[in-house]
């Protein structure tokens, strides 16, 4: 039996390697008197709030590591996680009572007109995707429904893979209903007859929350053959990804779901116009579908009403590293970082306990670091891009003081590295230059010019790669050299002009 453990940044700051060398050792022990046994590390199990994230057989499992090794001795199956609390999110229009798919049914009967008021109230609430670019849903859905064509598709994108990122787990587990009337409104505005739900792999138990869920829409009648007593089909299925951080980029998913190797197309064009098979494609993430249905029920004003500081909507955000109560929340787009702190609890957690904040990452593993003199930036697309960094998916990890950041920055860049698809040479070569690089300066051989090199490299990849991975790759490295110059110097030497030594 495989025990896997997640060394990404979020686990790597709550002992991954630690619970790897505890792991190790036992299994060796035990292996002496009955092998099969195997330890391994992984990326991202998407379970950073439970970090270490551990699996066992591609099952997650939650220690001691007495409790592990117990399962892994012994031939019954993983027992499923506890189900998640009873949380009631703001999101969610039916918590009051209403049927689930009424505003679905209610949409479908009104015809033409019920699909111009979806595209208006999305318009009028400002909606943006939630998976980390931002665009405009009103004008994605929009421009999918001008599309020419009679085929069209609707997917949903729940492969979020990025270290520190898990929000849209919780809300397929939580909310899975929202997920799927989204789904469905999309399907009906721009005309398709078939839904795709393309789910990470490590989600099994969520999958296991969608099924159940699409089983009960089908049995509502708002899924199938005959959607809302109608004649026209339309159903969701759900296609578990192959694996891979970049098999969630929204094109490399298609090549996926056409059963070719997941790598991103050149854009454009765009999945509006030539997605899955070349159709017409609506692709957003969950957290955007599962909006749709709260900005119908209650409006767009009210959509737009619940941001402060000027922006709109709410947003749910995974919450990782050192805090005490790590996790989702959901809060108005616009709430200072400062306070979601508060919100988890503040700096806290394994070693960080009593410990002030040294920095923070708002929008994942790809995300620059901030210093915590920046904790009053809004948690916002543009306050962000302004700061310095990004909002991302919405996935803030905070490091305490005493952390070694270039270290942390290392291994966000290892990941990059190991998950490039390798289609294009610079983000196939320089991550690897770029890992090579800094492992060499952490061993405590930093060669000279290490530093401008690094930003040459950053810079090309930058302007080279034809998708995000490659793009951002090396920005945590990069933002670290320029917030953190103090931290930088002592692990990776000089940061002034490239010397001799430093060409590559
Ligand atoms: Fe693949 Fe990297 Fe190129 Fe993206 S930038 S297509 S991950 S090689």
């Amino acid at each position: 039996r495989r025990i896997q453990v997640c060394r990404d940044v979020s686990c790597h700051m709550r002992g991954a390697q630690a619970l790897l060398a505890q792991l190790r050792q036992a299994a060796a022990n035990a292996n002496v008197t009955a092998p099969g046994i195997e330890v391994e590390e992984v990326s991202c199990l998407g379970r950073c709030d439970s970090a270490p994230a551990v699996a066992l057989d591609d099952h997650p499992l939650a220690g001691p590591v007495e409790r592990i090794l117990a399962l892994a001795r012994s031939s019954d199956p993983v027992p499923p996680l506890a189900a998640p609390p009873v949380r009631r999110w703001p999101t969610d229009p039916h918590a009051d009572g209403a049927a689930h798919y009424s505003i679905a049914r209610e949409i479908a009967a009104r015809g033409d007109a019920g699909r111009e008021a979806v595209l208006a109230a999305l318009r009028d609430s400002g909606l943006r995707g939630m998976g980390g670019a931002g665009f405009p849903t009103g004008n994605k859905w929009a421009f999918t429904r001008q599309a020419p064509g009679e085929i069209k598709y609707v997917v949903c994108n729940a492969d979020e893979s990025e270290p520190g990122t898990y929000k849209d787990r919780a809300i397929l587990a939580e909310l899975p209903h929202l997920v799927i009337e989204g789904m469905i409104l999309g399907g009906f505005v721009i005309g398709a007859e078939r839904g795709i739900l393309y789910l990470r792999h490590e989600y099994a138990p969520e999958r296991a929350a969608i099924e159940g869920a699409l089983e009960r829409a089908r049995a509502a009648g708002v899924l199938g053959r005959a959607v809302f007593g109608g004649g026209r089909p339309y159903d969701i299925e759900v296609f578990v990804s192959p694996g891979g951080y970049i098999m969630g980029e929204e094109t490399a998913l298609f090549e996926a779901l056409e059963d070719r190797r997941g790598e991103p197309r050149n854009k454009p064009p765009f999945p509006t116009t030539h997605g899955l098979f070349g159709k017409p494609t609506l692709i957003n993430n969950v957290e955007t579908f599962a909006a749709v249905p709260a900005i119908l029920c209650r409006g767009a004003a009210w959509w737009a009403a619940q941001g402060v500081g000027g922006c709109k909507g709410l947003k749910f955000i995974s919450v990782s590293g050192d805090v005490a109560r790590p996790g989702v929340y959901c809060v108005p787009m616009g709430t200072p970082v400062r306070e979601l702190l508060a919100l988890c609890g503040g700096v806290g957690g394994g070693v960080a306990a009593g410990k002030p904040l040294l920095a923070f990452a708002p929008g994942g593993a790809s995300s620059r670091f901030l210093p915590a003199d920046k904790l009053d930036v809004a948690l916002d697309f543009a306050a962000l891009q302004q700061a310095g960094s990004m909002l991302g998916s919405g996935a803030v990890i905070f490091v305490a003081e005493g952390r070694d950041l270039v270290e942390l920055a290392a291994n966000e860049v290892r990941f990059f590295r190991n998950e490039s698809c390798g289609k294009c040479v610079p983000c196939r070569l320089g991550t690897e230059k770029a890992v090579a690089l800094v492992d060499e300066a952490l061993a405590g051989r930093p060669r000279a010019g290490l530093v401008p090199l690094l930003r040459d490299l950053g810079k090309t990849l930058g302007r080279t790669s034809i998708c995000g991975l490659g793009q951002v790759a090396l920005e945590p490295l990069l933002s670290v050299l320029d917030n953190f110059p103090e931290a930088a110097r002592q692990r990776l030497g000089d940061l002034g002009a490239r010397g001799n030594g430093g060409r590559p």
